[in-house]
């Protein structure tokens, strides 16, 4: 590397200026100028498959163009910027569109609110009306989940290291097992309400239960169709309100717009954020049941509830759930992602890979160590992927829902490749043993 390309990647500024709280610009050492679509490029020009896609925050690709173009036109006329939450032009468009085009053909009744912009101000919200709606404290919430990093969120937040961080007790939750974690053959439902229908377990009953329908954080763990629509049964029997945290895997991730409309639940509360502005834009919604729209007005304030550049981008993301193929293209690229997971598993049996996910939220599960191996040397061969996890031990596959088949392809070959790698490298040190 020549010294005025060392130069132009250099990263002493963050490492001076910026916090030590700092994460992600580790695990991808590089300073990023441009990106476009499924690909990013940092300042020496080199190009970056994005498989990581903001968390979540970029499923119609890194600047769609035709977002760019409503976006700068609206610029160009002197367009609503901030609006705290007063009434615009843009903010009623979304409303209309969203209403037509995602809640009404899917026979959904929700009113619409809008918190502050981050996924965990939608997590906050729910929880404070939940437990306004019902009078009760607690939130049930599950194993490995992951909700946000403020104090309400946190509390329904599994991850040790991340719970740590609160320096407050976090309480008026209740921790229960996820779909799977207590094993294969056992229904944590029937766990679960063994200690709601006993009056001497300690319990006293939810406000309401909070739940990702599949935990990209915690480790790519899914819960049946059978287990989600159980879970909302016993919500009913014992009035606790719904809510499902779509934060991440809403806005198409696991294929269809919400990710409960595989197993046929209406949730009383739903979070979004991440995509749902469409451009990597802040935005979120909490969308509740009108009989549980029991605020006062402005009982829930937020100064950035009215990005009206996130609007304009929001809006047009919805052209593409105009289109039934948009659903049936995400499962086409699923079934390719699935394919190479299983080739790779099987042609490297040593590493004892567990593929887990649905959609374009996929991953392989290894022992502790590999996946961030994996991730350090796709990095290396231009290939952004993330792990997922409390011990980091899942290899994350989420690229933006628009990526080209060849990007596809390409993405998963240098996966398979770092792979073979790492199984070589493993191989060889067992035989100098
Ligand atoms: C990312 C995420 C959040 C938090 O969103 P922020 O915008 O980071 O506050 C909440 N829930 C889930 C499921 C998430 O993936």
């Amino acid at each position: 590397m020549n010294e005025f390309i060392q130069k132009r990647n250099d990263l002493h500024v963050f490492e001076n200026l910026e916090s030590n709280v700092r994460s992600y610009c580790r695990s991808f050492p590089t300073k990023f100028q441009r990106a476009s679509g499924y690909q990013l490029w940092d300042m020496e020009g080199k190009a970056y498959i994005d498989f990581f896609a903001g968390a979540g925050a970029l499923n119609y690709g890194h600047n769609p163009p035709e977002m760019k173009k409503k976006l700068i036109e609206y610029l160009t006329m002197d367009g609503i910027s901030h609006s705290l939450d007063m009434a615009t032009e843009a903010k009623e468009s979304f409303l209309t569109r969203f209403n037509d085009v995602i809640l009404k053909p899917r026979g959904m009744n929700y009113k619409i609110m809008f918190p502050g912009p981050t996924g965990t101000n939608s997590v906050e919200s729910a929880l404070k009306l939940a437990r306004k709606a019902t009078g009760r404290q607690t939130i049930m919430s599950f194993t490995n989940a992951f909700h946000g990093m403020t104090l309400g969120a946190l509390a329904v937040t599994g991850n040790k290291f991340k719970r740590s961080g609160a320096g407050v007790p976090l309480n008026h939750t209740l921790s229960m097992p996820y779909d799977g974690y207590m094993g294969k053959d056992v229904n944590s439902l029937d766990y679960i309400e063994s200690f709601l229908n006993d009056s001497g377990s300690g319990i006293s009953l939810p406000a309401a239960v909070i739940v990702e329908t599949l935990q990209g954080e915690g480790g790519i763990n899914t819960a049946s169709n059978e287990w989600l629509s159980g879970l909302a049964d016993l919500c009913k029997t014992y009035g606790m309100l719904l809510i499902v945290d779509d934060v991440q895997m809403g806005c198409g991730r696991t294929g269809s717009f919400f990710s409960f409309e595989r197993c046929g639940i209406i949730p009383d509360i739903v979070c979004m954020s991440k995509s749902i502005g469409g451009y990597g834009l802040p935005m979120a919604l909490t969308l509740m049941k009108p009989e549980l729209d029991l605020w006062e007005p402005g009982e829930h304030n937020g100064t950035f509830r009215g990005n009206n550049l996130a609007f304009i981008t929001a809006t047009a993301a919805l052209d593409y759930w105009e289109r039934p193929s948009f659903s049936y293209e995400i499962e086409a690229k699923a079934v390719l992602v699935r394919d190479v997971l299983e080739e790779i598993v099987i042609q490297v049996p040593e590493l004892k890979g567990e593929i887990r996910g649905r959609g374009l939220m996929q991953g392989i599960a290894f022992e502790p160590g590999i996946a961030e191996r994996i991730s350090i040397l796709a990095f290396q061969r231009g290939l952004i992927l993330e792990t997922s996890g409390t011990d980091s031990e899942v290899i994350k596959i989420m690229p933006p829902l628009t990526i080209e088949r060849a990007g596809l392809e390409s993405g998963l070959q240098i996966l398979k490749e770092c792979i073979h790698d790492i199984a070589n490298e493993a191989n060889l040190l067992i035989a100098q043993q």
